[in-house]
């Protein structure tokens, strides 16, 4: 942490911010320029967190030096986390892994269909929805734990990984006794308590970033599962909510390599829900793997205009084998791999 002076910062000012930061138990280390002073502080950086030294008299500026994240920073761990997901498919290492799949489970053969095509273009992971997070309270909620049966059901037969999102602190042990990925939306990134409760159950999370997000308050939510005992966390980057109306969301494509920076979890990016539009996933996809995205999640169906949610951003299942096969370029092109 380091604490700028304001110009005129009185010696008894300076001295009463060193006899503080002493009595915390830390290290001040000052340095007296022509024009100000600067004094930098050895220790754990939790102390001065919860100490406001912004309004002690004379301060200008604090500065603190660590990420507020530990675990999931690169400072932590420097290699890549590689997370293994079961059915032998492990994501954050030279393979990238598609997930995709309805938006919602409907009922058992549609899903079965929709999966039998996803997996034969190539997507080792099956996604659907059975909590639904909806904005309106009259939109269709989803078949909870019917279409969590199903989709293990789907899952098993075809071999397959499965993702769906738990909502609820009350639904985590039916969503982990059904599915092998714990998803949280973007509404729930923020729900401590949600967080706390899939750490506990110590399955592979994928943690969506919330639409007014910054990617450091994913960062932080991801420390929340981490410091929970859990380090199976896939980050998500789905769209912000910008000025820009055209796409459902903004696909914040930075988020990719600011992320890999940051930290060592793996990030996948999900085209559908930023675009909005199944016409412009593909050029989404492509741009993430590009960037380093260690996987894609995107929504398939196979008649997009009866889906009971989001079939505007759904690609129907000839339209997604023809993108698998140039991700499956992308992907050599930037020294990745996709089976
Ligand atoms: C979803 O993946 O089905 C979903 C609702 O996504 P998000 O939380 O990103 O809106
Ligand atoms: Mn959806």
């Amino acid at each position: 942490m380091i604490i700028v002076l304001k110009p005129g910062a009185t010696t008894e000012q300076i001295e009463h911010i060193i006899d503080k930061v002493k009595g915390l138990g830390l290290t001040p280390h000052i340095s007296r320029g022509a024009e100000r002073t600067i004094i930098g502080v050895i220790g754990p950086e939790e102390v001065l967190r919860v100490t406001p030294l912004e309004v002690f008299p004379g301060v200008e500026n604090v500065i603190p030096v660590l990420a507020p994240f530990r675990l999931v920073s690169r400072e932590f761990k420097k290699e890549d986390s590689v997370i293994d997901l079961g059915q032998g498919v492990k994501i954050g290492a030279k393979e990238v892994v598609v997930m995709a799949g309805p938006c919602t489970i409907e009922n058992l053969d549609s899903l079965f269909k929709i999966a039998g095509q996803v997996k034969k273009a190539g997507a080792n992971v099956l996604r659907g929805g059975a909590f639904k997070p909806r904005t309106s309270p009259y939109s269709f909620q989803g078949l909870g734990k019917d279409g969590l049966a199903m989709l293990k059901k789907v899952g098993q037969e075809l071999g397959m990984v499965t993702v769906s999102e738990v909502m609820d602190c009350r639904d985590v042990g039916l969503v982990a006794d059904h599915v092998d990925i714990l998803q949280i939306g973007c509404r729930n990134m923020q729900n401590f308590n949600l967080l706390k409760e899939v750490a506990a159950t110590k399955k592979p999370v994928l943690l969506k970033r919330g639409m007014a997000s910054t990617v450091k308050d994913l960062l932080m939510s991801a420390e929340y599962i981490l410091s929970g005992g859990n380090f199976s966390v896939i980050l998500c980057e789905r769209g912000i909510r910008t000025f820009e109306d055209s796409t459902r969301n903004t696909l914040d494509i930075s988020a990719v390599p600011v992320v890999k920076q940051l930290s060592h979890l793996p990030i996948i990016v999900d085209p559908s829900h930023a675009a909005g539009r199944w016409g412009w996933v593909p050029a989404l996809s492509k741009a993430a793997l590009a960037a380093g995205a260690d996987g894609l999640i995107i929504e398939v169906h196979d008649h997009p205009e009866e889906a009971v949610s989001d079939g505007a951003q759904s690609l129907i299942p000839d339209k997604f084998s023809i993108l698998m096969e140039q991700l499956r370029q992308v992907a050599g092109a930037v020294g990745r791999i996709l089976p």
